[in-house]
C-alpha cells in the first residue's frame, strides 16, 4: 500500500469502552500512528492541578496552555506509547483517579479544546492515523473516512477498568470506578463545546460481549475494505 491509500480512523464512544486497547491494536495491524486523545486532556488536567490554574479566569487558562507542551514516544521496552508533558513521562501519573475525577471539567474548557483540537488536526495531516477520543468524527476529523462509535454496558466497562487499573497496582473500589465513568459520560456528552455524540456516518459497536481481539478485527477489515478503494 502507498501512503496516498491512508486514510483517518476516528474512534469515539464512552468511557472505558476499550477505545484506546483497540485503537492501539488496530494502528500495529495498518502499521498507522496511534493518538489518543484522552491522554492529552488528561495531561492538560495534570498541569492545571499541579500549577493551581483558576478555570473560571481565562487569561489564566490561556497563559497556562502556553506553557504546556505534549507529545507522545513510543517506548521499545513495553511497546507502549508514552504521553509526555513538558519532557516529564507522566503516563501513569495522568490515568490516576484524581485526574479522571478532574478531566471532563477541564475538557470542557473551549480555550483548552480550541489549542488541542488544533494539535490533534495537525497531527492528522498526512492521514495514516488511527485516533481516539470523544469528539474525533463529529469535530476533529469530519471527513474522516472510517468512524467508529464505541459503546458498552456500564457494568462491564467498570469492571474492565479495575482490571486495567489492577495490573498497575492500583486497587480502586467497582462503584467508584462506575460512578466516575457514568458522571464522565454524561459530563461529556452534555458540554456545549464539541460534546460526545455519534457521527451520523460512524459504525457503531457495542463491545459489552466482545473481546478486544474481536473489536479490532472488525474495525481492521472495515478500514482494509476503504484503503482498497
Ligand atoms: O479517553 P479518556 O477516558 O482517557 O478521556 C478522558 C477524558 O478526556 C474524557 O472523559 C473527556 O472528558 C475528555 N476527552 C474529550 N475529548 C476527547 C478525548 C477525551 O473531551 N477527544
Amino acid at each position: 500500500m502507498n501512503d496516498s491509500q491512508k486514510i483517518i480512523i476516528a474512534i469515539d464512544g464512552f468511557s472505558g469502552c476499550g477505545k484506546s486497547t483497540t485503537a492501539k491494536e488496530v494502528a500495529k495491524a495498518l502499521n498507522y500512528i496511534y493518538i489518543d486523545t484522552g491522554a492529552m486532556y488528561r495531561a492538560v488536567t495534570l498541569y492545571f492541578y499541579r500549577h493551581k490554574v483558576d478555570t473560571r479566569n481565562t487569561t489564566a487558562i490561556q497563559m497556562a496552555l502556553q506553557n504546556i507542551e505534549i507529545r507522545f514516544e513510543y517506548e521499545a521496552a513495553t511497546q507502549k506509547n508514552i504521553t509526555i508533558l513538558n519532557e516529564e513521562v507522566v503516563e501513569d501519573e495522568i490515568r490516576q483517579m484524581y485526574i479522571s475525577e478532574r478531566v471532563s471539567a477541564v475538557s470542557a474548557l473551549p480555550e483548552v479544546r480550541e489549542a488541542m483540537v488544533a494539535q490533534q488536526r495537525q497531527m492528522g495531516i498526512n492521514k495514516g492515523i488511527v485516533m481516539d477520543g470523544r469528539d474525533i468524527g463529529t469535530n476533529v476529523f469530519p471527513n474522516a473516512e472510517l468512524k467508529i462509535f464505541m459503546q458498552a454496558q456500564v457494568q462491564v466497562r467498570a469492571v474492565r477498568r479495575q482490571k486495567e487499573l489492577q495490573a498497575k497496582g492500583q486497587e480502586v473500589d467497582l462503584q467508584e470506578i462506575a460512578d466516575n465513568l457514568s458522571q464522565r459520560d454524561h459530563l461529556d456528552s452534555t458540554r456545549t463545546e464539541n460534546p460526545l455524540r455519534q457521527a451520523e456516518d460512524a459504525h457503531v459497536i457495542d463491545t459489552t460481549q466482545l473481546t478486544i481481539e474481536q473489536q479490532s478485527q472488525k474495525i481492521i477489515q472495515l478500514a482494509v475494505t476503504l484503503q482498497n478503494v
